[in-house]
């Protein structure tokens, strides 16, 4: 794969025992070092138009005029100081280098994935929060929408990651040319992304959410590929495909009680590929959340080797009966 990344990721210092923390890029990097195919492309910084697309420009100010002065805590969680305003650009232009580079072609064993940070998903459009200050994701796909020779009239967010992308959501819930879905633990942070949000007035049955029990693993997470977001691509049929990839689903991450293995990120990666193929949508993915520092460096390296030729194991076990009822219930929610 062609991996997007910047040094100034790694100048965003959120601190001593922030999970979220340079160390987890240094980690996806050490990782990817032992293995084939790997190339890294720098991208652009980001444009302040091209932020302002999606989030409200006196929020923009805020957070320059916060970097500015030194940063500290936005809130509890979220943390920045002088340099995270060039990274959170830095990252967010990453996002937008993949979704250009797949428009361009970039498919197979070029397929790009930037691992910019701060992430994104959690960034509404006129709040930081959970990590993230731009919506990396939202603001290169919105940037590939506005640029009508990229012939993208359809995007989907797909977000794997563990939370539910609030922001994300926010950002396009009422758009009915971009499709956001989202497959998250019930219960955790930031508590929004119920069943019952399915898009605004102008955008029904764009906002797909399945906010899965804990303990959900490789069988509930396919399970949601297979009998929702599949029929869901057939109905919306998206002319570019991004994917908000967190790893944090991970059964050896520290802050979610799924169960997803390393081989079922693989099993996610070759589904969502087969979707994309399909519908002949360029994909990119672009970094989330993933805390753990093994897993998610393993977790990457197995996308990667998806598009390198490796064949993951089709998940065959049981699936929880309490995730079947979540299934079910989005199921007959949005008629699929
Ligand atoms: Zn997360």
């Amino acid at each position: 794969m062609r991996f997007g990344h910047r040094e100034i990721c790694l100048e965003h210092d959120t601190g001593p025992r922030h999970p979220e923390n340079p160390d987890r890029i240094r980690a996806i990097r050490q990782g990817l070092s032992k293995r084939h195919g790997v190339e890294y492309r720098e991208g652009d910084l980001a444009s302040r138009p091209s932020i302002d697309a999606v989030h409200d420009p006196g929020y923009v100010d805020d957070v320059e005029a916060f970097c500015a002065a030194g940063g500290g805590t936005w809130d509890a969680d979220t943390v920045a100081v002088e340099e995270t305003w060039e990274a959170a650009l830095a990252s967010a232009g990453l996002a937008a280098w993949a979704v250009d580079e797949a428009i361009d072609g970039a498919d197979g064993r070029e397929t790009p994935f930037s691992i910019g940070r701060p992430p994104g998903h959690h960034a509404e459009i006129d709040e930081a929060m959970g990590f993230c200050f731009f919506n990396n994701a939202a603001v290169a796909v919105q940037e590939a929408i506005e640029q009508p020779e990229n012939g993208v009239e359809r995007a989907v967010v797909f977000d794997w990651d563990v939370h539910h992308g609030n922001g994300t959501q926010d950002i396009f819930y009422d758009r009915e040319d971009v499709y956001y879905a989202s497959v998250h633990e019930q219960g955790l942070f930031p508590g929004t992304g119920e069943v019952l949000e399915t898009g605004g007035p102008n955008a029904r049955e764009t906002n797909l959410n399945v906010p899965l029990p804990g303990g959900s693993g490789d069988e509930e997470y396919t399970a949601f590929i297979d009998e929702l977001l599949d029929p869901a691509m057939e109905r919306f049929d998206p002319d570019l495909f991004v994917v908000s990839a967190g790893f944090d689903a991970h059964r050896h991450d520290p802050i979610s009680r799924m169960r997803v293995s390393t081989e079922g990120y693989g099993h996610l990666t070759a589904r969502v590929r087969e979707i994309a193929d399909r519908h002949d949508a360029p994909l990119a993915f672009v970094l989330e959340g993933g805390y753990g520092l093994d897993a998610l460096s393993d977790s990457v390296g197995m996308v990667h080797e998806v598009f390198d030729g490796r064949e993951p194991v089709v998940p065959d076990g049981e699936i929880a009966s309490k995730a079947e009822r979540v299934l079910r219930d989005v199921r007959d929610t949005h008629d699929l």
